[in-house]
């Protein structure tokens, strides 16, 4: 149960540490809303969740990226603000 909750912060502290590195847009197409971070290599490719391998994408450009892809499990897209 804790490391559940230590999770989700953590998750949203990287968020907010990827905002302030890029801005609170997407990195394709400059959209500030509908904003998920997405996981430049797959985890399911062997990708990591180290900052390096996460970016800011709207819904819409995550969709294109992924539509050659697997579906990604839900914990994947953070909600959007
Ligand atoms: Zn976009």
């Amino acid at each position: 149960m804790a490391h559940r909750t230590m999770n989700c912060r953590d998750k949203k502290r990287r968020r907010n540490r990827l905002y302030r590195m890029y801005g609170k847009r997407c990195q394709q197409c400059g959209k500030t809303n509908s904003l998920t971070v997405d996981h430049i290599i797959p985890l399911s490719q062997g990708g990591t969740n180290a900052l390096s391998n996460l970016q800011i994408l709207c819904r819409a450009c995550n969709q294109k990226k992924g539509a050659s892809l697997p579906p990604m499990d839900g914990g994947d897209l953070w909600a959007a603000y």
